[in-house]
């Protein structure tokens, strides 16, 4: 990523909600990461931005089951949902969370994309199958990352890639997918490519 033009170093925290009443006024465009709880969000969100203060935020204590909006520059904003699959929840939790998410993914008018993390070594559990399926459902653009690619050898990365790939053919036919890796910066540049089209970055560099 250092080769290109990086306009996500300037990202600066707005407010974290868990009500989407509360959410910044729904103009301009927002790409969403979501995710479960250790997909590695926060993780991605650090090498885009080269900021470790931002996952932080999402991280603090009370924030993790907020919404948290990032501004990139004026009108363009990158969205933190709440991690999901935490076990212990309660159900009433977890039905909490439904109906926050999936209200924000169904009626957010500036939403331009939702990029979905999940662990390379086990993707697509049943709570991903379903933000898929709201992805599918309210014809949003979604990318997925498979991250901590580098936990697996060569081989075993390139057949997670395609059995994703193939899965995603029933789940959402137009969803992308790619391998992630933060720590080795596996596929960085191209995570930046798709935000930058999604966000229309790439005539403003
Ligand atoms: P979040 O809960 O989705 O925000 O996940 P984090 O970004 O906090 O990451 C959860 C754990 O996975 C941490 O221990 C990270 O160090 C680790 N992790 C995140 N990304 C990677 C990666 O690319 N490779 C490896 N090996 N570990 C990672």
């Amino acid at each position: 990523m250092c080769k290109m033009n990086n306009p996500y170093q300037q990202t600066s925290f707005i407010l974290g909600t868990p009500d989407t009443r509360h959410a910044p006024p729904d103009s301009g465009v927002e790409v969403a990461f979501a995710g479960r709880s250790n997909a590695g969000k926060s993780s991605a969100l650090n090498v885009l931005t080269g900021q470790r203060a931002l996952a932080r935020i999402s991280k603090a204590p009370g924030r993790t089951r907020e919404i948290n909006f990032f501004q990139v520059r004026e009108g363009i904003r990158l969205v933190d949902l709440p991690g999901y699959g935490y076990a212990r929840v309660s159900k009433s939790v977890k039905g909490q969370w439904q109906r926050n998410i999936s209200l924000y993914l169904e009626t957010r008018q500036s939403l331009g994309g939702v990029i979905l993390l999940m662990d390379v070594r086990q993707a697509l559990k049943e709570t991903d199958q379903q933000v898929l399926g709201w992805c599918h459902a309210a014809g949003l653009l979604t990318h997925v990352l498979l991250t901590k690619s580098d936990k697996l050898k060569r081989g075993p990365a390139k057949a997670a890639l395609f059995q994703a790939r193939k899965a995603m053919q029933q789940l959402h036919p137009e969803a992308s997918v790619q391998l992630f890796s933060a720590h080795t910066r596996d596929g960085v540049d191209e995570l930046q490519q798709v935000l930058d089209g999604w966000l229309g970055l790439e005539k403003n560099p």
